[in-house]
């Protein structure tokens, strides 16, 4: 189990293909700082809908990125 932090999108391997890598990083460092930020999930059962959600929403299809 994760704490709620860990979960939000802005820390998922799905969120924001579509930003600039700096813009990511930047985002999962300080993930506090980026609540304006919305970005595409390409989640399988998300990307077929071009679904964009905010650094700080979250669902149950949360994957870490990886080290
Ligand atoms: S909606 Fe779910 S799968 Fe998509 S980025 Fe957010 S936590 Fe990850």
């Amino acid at each position: 189990m994760t704490d709620g932090k860990n979960v939000q999108c802005g820390s998922c391997a799905h969120f924001g293909n579509d930003l600039p890598n700096e813009q990511l990083i930047q985002i999962r460092v300080s993930l506090d700082d980026s609540n304006e930020v919305v970005a595409g999930c390409d989640a399988p059962n998300n990307v077929s809908v071009h679904l964009r959600v905010s650094a700080l929403g979250s669902c149950d299809a949360w994957t870490p990125v990886a080290a």
